[in-house]
This record gives structure tokens, sequence and C-alpha cells, in this order.
């Protein structure tokens, strides 16, 4: 039985015997117990000599413990939105999405389906997709199909009479809707309140059930005030982005990085300057195979100029979207100038999938934080699939991990909810199909803890089992150090704050 648990804080110090340490720096297992109060680990022994009064103990019976996720790329409140809608995830084709929509038809008043990619579908059939083919499964109400990187949509002819005139990369005669206006279909197509408060719980639980209890979230206003009036039912721990359309508003409020409290902090705005692979938008220097098309470049040059020097000004941190080589050039020629030494507020850059060896000179040089997706490896970039179909012999150089790692660059593990999940995120790093990306395991591991703690100052607070951290961590029921068993590992439990928010089976005192 699944269950979900626990109250925010724990009340009463708590006890952890028997459990099986996990530090990924040394790749060494230490056997310790450890004193939970006011959901912080305020002590650590290694044994089992720790006695306390009054607490409540739980034995782990030698289970393995290592801190929580940190997913550093997520946006958990569109899932949770995404939940109550029509999954197309699973959907192997065209047909099988068209199908999934026609027996949700009823039920709804706008047909909402989201997550399809046509990398798993079958067949190539992307192109049949349009404004005509949603037509067919109605003509009267609208129809939305999202792809799963939300870079791209198409819509039948009544969604599409919802779209207003000032959205930009609309193609009406087909009902495909690109960038911008794709990302923000919740503005036009509008959840509900009661729909942005189950968003909260349903999306954070999911999380919290896959071992993530930190993300650093990209939000809007909408979002972040559902979140704020629903924090009791978030599971988890967030740092909050706002999309750069609210920049302006953050800079005159004097908004700071770090405002907030353990639960909810604001962190910085996010940018895009380049779209996806998947929606072929992502700007390149090349074009995308048989095709000539490079992308698009979404912000011009003096925007980012400014948008960067407002932010060192204020003090936050710019998180900015660069997929292609040709966006993160031009993204590192401003940067190179307006960064002071060190990247003292930590900008980070999100994906940079592929990167120039001159760029990640730069990166090393400016000292930038890479925010990276192992799970779209494991999804796209294996041999004979859809990167190579689309990106030809340069997907050999894409997600290059271990090459950044070795110019000390830092880099961070998160999802981008494509699809959540950090122990299937990390099969692409540990089985990277190429030497420049491939991580053995203990790193990849770092990599979606501790790591994600620096790019939002709380490194002192997050990622580690030591006395002084939040009780923040989750059990595994075998030894992550060992690759082998990375495909079968099972998240036994998970505790955030010092309580128990999951539980698989029998709880782990039992
Ligand atoms: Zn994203």
């Amino acid at each position: 039985m699944v269950k979900l648990i626990g109250k925010r804080n724990q009340a009463h110090p708590l006890v952890l015997r028997n459990a099986k340490c996990v530090d990924f720096a040394s790749r060494r297992l230490n056997t310790s117990t450890l004193l939970i109060e006011k959901g912080t680990i305020s002590k650590k022994v290694t044994g089992r000599g720790l006695r306390i009064e009054g607490g409540i103990e739980h034995d782990l019976k030698g289970r393995y413990v290592i801190p929580g996720f940190i997913d550093a790329h997520t946006h958990l409140i569109p899932e949770g939105i995404d939940m109550q809608r029509i999954d197309l995830s699973r959907c192997r084709s065209l047909d099988d999405c068209l199908q999934k929509v026609t027996a949700n038809l009823k039920s709804a008043e706008i047909a909402f389906a989201s997550k399809w990619d046509d990398a798993s579908w079958r067949t190539n059939e992307m192109e049949a997709l349009t404004r005509r083919t949603l037509d067919k499964v109605s003509r009267t109400k609208p129809i939305i199909m999202r792809r799963i990187c939300g870079h791209y949509a198409v819509v039948n002819t009544p969604a599409m009479k919802y779209i207003p005139p000032h959205w930009k990369i609309v193609d009406r005669k087909n009902g495909r809707l690109y960038e911008d206006v794709a990302l923000n279909l919740n503005d036009i197509f509008r959840p509900t309140a009661e729909m942005l408060a189950n968003a909260v719980r349903l999306a954070t639980e999911k999380a919290v059930r896959l071992g993530i209890t930190s993300v650093h979230e990209i939000s809007k206003p909408r979002y972040l005030q559902a979140l704020l009036k629903e924090r009791e039912k978030a599971a988890l721990r967030f740092s909050v982005y706002l999309t750069r359309k609210y920049h302006n508003h953050i800079v005159q409020t004097g908004l700071r990085a770090g405002f907030g409290d353990d639960w909810i902090r604001f962190a910085g705005t996010k940018v895009f300057v380049d779209g996806s692979v998947g929606a072929r938008t992502a700007a390149l220097k090349d074009p995308f195979q048989r095709t000539r098309k490079r992308g698009k470049m979404l912000v011009s040059k003096s925007r980012l100029k400014r948008l960067v020097s407002s932010a060192e000004e204020s003090g936050f941190q710019l998180m900015i979207h660069s997929i292609g080589d040709r966006a993160t050039e031009e993204v590192l020629s401003v940067l190179r100038s307006q960064v002071p030494k060190g990247n003292p507020l930590r900008h980070r850059i999100e994906h940079l999938e592929l990167l120039s060896d001159e760029s990640i000179d730069t990166l090393a040089k400016i000292g930038l934080i890479a925010s990276m997706q192992p799970n779209f490896v494991r999804c796209w970039q294996n041999p004979g699939g859809f990167y190579e179909r689309v990106m030809g012999p340069r997907y050999q150089r894409m997600n290059c991990y271990k090459t950044l790692l070795n110019r000390n660059i830092k880099v961070i593990f998160g999802s981008d909810c494509m699809p959540m999940g950090p122990l299937y995120g990390l099969y692409g790093a540990v089985a990277h199909p190429f030497d420049c990306g491939r991580l053995d395991v203990a790193c990849a591991f770092r990599l979606y803890t501790e790591a994600g703690a620096y790019a939002t100052f709380e490194e002192k607070k997050k990622g580690k089992l030591l006395p002084g951290y939040f009780a923040d961590l989750v059990v595994l029921d075998r030894n992550p150090l060992d690759e082998e068993n990375l495909s079968a590992m099972k998240i036994d439990a998970v505790m955030v704050g010092g309580v128990f928010k999951y539980r698989r089976n029998a709880p782990p005192s039992a």
C-alpha cells in the first residue's frame, strides 16, 4: 500500500537507528544513528550508541539512507494541473493520442491533452498532426494537444478562436502554436481555482513518492499564489523562479534571493533564450537534420544585457534556458562582460544540451552553474533514437556531463518534469551512450542531491546527512553505490523536515 503521511514539522525528537548512511563523496557506507529534532538532524553517531529520552524510535534495519533528491528544474504546479487533464504520455502513435482524446471528449468542456511525445511514436507522424486532424475529432469542442516539452501545441478550429491575435509564432492555418503561446496556454485556457489547489497536493505528493524533497520551481504569480494558499498541502520545499514577464516587477519590489522561509523561498527569474530540440526551435549553429531550420533566438542581446545587469543590481539569480550551441554562445557573450568574477549570485543556465568547446571554456571561466536533465539522455539520446534523427552526428556530443565536471563546472541535475523521477533520470548519466557524458553512479547521485543545494545558497542546509542539515532523506531498499542495483531499486520511505511523508508497504519501524 502506498501512503502519504505526516504533518509538516515533527514535534517530538525522533531517533533513526540502524541506518546505513551513504556518503557519495567518499563512496562509503556508515551504519549510524540519527537524532532528529525540529525537522533538523541534530546528532549523528556511528553505530547504535545514541540514547535519548522521550523520542520516537525507528529501526531502519540496515536499510540505505541518502539525502533527499533536489530536482533542480521543475514545473510542479503545471504538472499537477496536467494530472487533472488528458495524459498522452503513454500513447505510442498519433492514432493512440486521438483515440484517447476522443474517449475523454464527453466529460470535458475543453479537451486539453498534454505530454504527447512523437519521439516515442512508432512512426513519424508529427507533420500529420494539424488543426484539420483535430477538427475530425470535434468541430464544436475546443481541443488542445500540447507536446511534452511544452514548447509546441496543436489546436482545432474552435480552440484557435481563443488564441488572441497578439501572440507570436502562431500558424493559424495549421493550428500550430510555438514557444510563448504554447508555454502559456494556461493563461488562455485557465485552470479553475479548485484545479490549482488540487495541483499543489497532487504534484508534490507525486514528487515525494519519487524521493524528491526540494524543487527549483519555475512559476508565475497565479501558481505561486496557489502554492502559498495551499502551503500546508505542499509536501516538499520550493525555491521559486518567476518567469521573465515579472522580472521588472521583482526589481521594483526589491525582492532578493532567499526571501521566504525554509519551505517556500524566492530565488530569481527565468528567461528563455531559445526553444527545444523536440519542437525544432533550439537555436543551433547548423540546421536540424534534413531541414533548413536553425531554431529561434527569443531574446535580443541588448535585452538580455539589461536583464543580467538589473538582476545583478537587485541581488537575485537568473535562470537562463539555453539549449542550442548558437543560443549558448550568445548568452555567454553577454554574461562574460556582465557577471562579476566567481559568479557570486550563482546565475545558472538550463539544459545546455549542445555546447561548443569555446562555450565550455567560457562556462568554466565565469563559474556558471550548468543545470541539466539526464532523463533527456535516457529518453532521446540513444543511438538510432530521436536526437540522432533530428540532430545527426553531433548528437554524440550532447549532454556532456563528464566533460563539464572535468573542467570544474558546477553541474546540477533536474527533470523538467519530462518525466520526474531522479532514479529514472540518473540512469541517463550512468548509462550515457557516450564517454563525454557517462558518470559513475556515486557522482550521478551527488548531482541529484547535494549539488542542487549550492544553486540556491542552501549547501549548509540541504544535500548531506550531517548535524545542522534538514532531515530530508530517502530510505532505499538496496545499496545505491552498486550500479547493478539501479534499475531494480525501490524507494522505501521519504522524510521531509523530520516527517515521513511517504512509506512503501509497512512503516520502517515495523
Ligand atoms: Zn522547463
